[in-house]
């Protein structure tokens, strides 16, 4: 345990998701004197919690009860409606802070790099999965899902969330969070086909098996694959992973039984292909794949190609994040510049952000308290004004920022305005929560 006497170590952390909190949280528990403002720069908290876990996963966002705990510290302060990089910079922050940790996590799609991939009608994942969960980014998104035909790229958990979210009934996520304007398009849409297209095998699918497994329960919509491309065992598994693959590959072999007469909709799991070019004029009309075979774990292509009519592509490969001037960015890993969390003196970044997006929530907490330690071991306090200079930096630029507080009146309005068992109608409008607050 780490006690600072006299003045405070300032701290701030810019974005509140998972990992800013796990931070926060090991900071309070390990410093005594130690104040720490968490920035975001939406209204509202948690992150990837609210804006990124699928609505049908409420009790993963459960998890937002423990980051409430660390915000009810005296010490901690949350300061929503304030973005790092254009309301105030880096530089201002290090000039008021003994540590600034960037933990604004990998909010950006990848890029497939395909011809094609421009056209109307292809979509990212975070802008799908910010536009079902009501992130004001996206809000306005309005996918054309007057349509038969889907396709998914990519075989990790957020393909299988798109997927899911597309195929599940009113009934089915009548419980959840799900926007309103996404409900009212998914729920009357005409989909008859989802194709969820990994570009390697079943033992190489970076999903987990709960999130695979769900595919097999779902109401309208009936899991299918080709035998051909299911392996009887797990020749070739790293041992480390076999508990997980195997699970993977039961649930993979109870859906070869699967007939596509079952339910309305079927959803087509296929491994083994490779997008190459996305089809149509300026609307998409179909993707065309090659066929591989994975050796040594790569994918290899195999000249045969084939292609999916389709009018929507959900491209689903992975995040980066948003460089942040004043900070040292490697555009090849998608995250800031950094040995194990240190950028550069009183510089640190944690979670996503840092190590780019791999990992479940909880993957997060082991690296909040990785960087406090190098926090706590670095920094002493100083002369910095903290919290005061950014509130009078805040009230010189004109800025309204929001407290917790803040954010809690606007969590009840939300909580308020939910019909049936919806646990809250998210706000997906910035205006609207500012004047909730008002
Ligand atoms: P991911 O797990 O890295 O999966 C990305 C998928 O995209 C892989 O199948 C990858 O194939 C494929 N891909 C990448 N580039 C491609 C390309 N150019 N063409 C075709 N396919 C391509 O990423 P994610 O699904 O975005 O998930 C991010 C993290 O969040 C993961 O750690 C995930 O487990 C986690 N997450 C967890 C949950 C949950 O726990 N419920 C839910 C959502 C997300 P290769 O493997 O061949 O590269």
């Amino acid at each position: 345990m780490t006690d600072i006497e006299g003045q405070p170590l300032w701290v701030a952390i810019v974005g509140s998701g998972p990992a800013g909190y796990y931070t926060a949280e090991a900071l309070t528990k390990n410093a005594e004197n130690i104040r720490i403002d968490i920035l975001d720069r939406l209204p509202t908290p948690f992150g990837l919690i609210r804006g990124g876990v699928a609505p049908d996963h409420q009790s993963i966002k459960a998890v937002a009860r423990r980051y409430e705990k660390t915000a009810a510290q005296k010490n901690v302060r949350f300061v929503g409606n304030l973005n790092i990089g254009s309301d105030i910079t880096i530089d201002n922050l290090r000039l008021l802070y003994d540590a600034v940790v960037l933990a604004n996590g990998a909010p950006q799609d990848l890029k497939l790099g395909l011809s094609g991939e421009d056209k109307i009608g292809v979509i990212g994942s975070a802008e799908f999965v910010g536009w079902y969960n009501s992130h004001p980014d996206f809000a306005s998104l309005n996918p054309n899902l007057n349509i038969k035909d889907v396709v998914v790229i990519g075989n990790g958990n957020v393909a299988v969330d798109c997927a899911r979210i597309l195929a599940k009934t009113a009934k089915e996520m009548a419980s959840t969070d799900l926007a309103q304007h996404a409900a009212k398009l998914i729920h009357t849409a005409p989909i008859e086909n989802i194709y969820l297209a990994g570009r390697r095998g079943p033992l190489e699918g970076k999903f987990t098996p709960k999130e695979l497994g769900e595919l097999g329960q779902l109401e309208n919509c009936v899991a299918l694959v080709d035998p051909k491309q299911i392996p009887n065992d797990l020749m070739g598994v790293d041992p480390k992973e076999l508990t997980l693959k195997g699970k993977n590959l039961n649930h993979l072999k109870k859906f070869i039984e699967n007939t596509s007469s079952e339910k309305p909709i079927n959803l087509h799991i296929m491994f083994y292909a490779s997008p190459i070019e996305i089809l149509g004029g300026d609307l998409v009309t179909g993707i065309k794949f090659e066929k591989t075979k994975v050796e040594a774990g790569k994918c290899v292509g195999l000249g045969e190609y084939f292609i999916i009519p389709c009018k929507m592509v959900l491209s689903a490969i992975g995040y980066q994040s948003t460089p942040i001037s004043g900070a040292p960015f490697d555009p090849k890993r998608g995250c800031f510049k950094n040995d194990n969390g240190f950028i550069e003196n009183g510089l640190y970044t944690v979670g996503w952000a840092k190590r780019g997006p791999s990992g479940t929530i909880g993957t997060n907490k082991p690296d909040g308290i990785a960087v406090a330690k190098l926090i706590l071991e670095q920094s002493s306090p100083s002369e910095k004004k903290g919290r005061t200079g950014l509130d009078e930096l805040v009230s010189k630029c004109g800025l309204k920022i929001v407290t917790f507080e803040g954010w809690k009146k606007i969590e009840e309005a939300e909580e308020n305005a939910a019909e049936g068992l919806a646990p809250r109608a998210k706000f997906s409008n910035i205006e609207d929560m500012l004047r909730i607050i008002d």
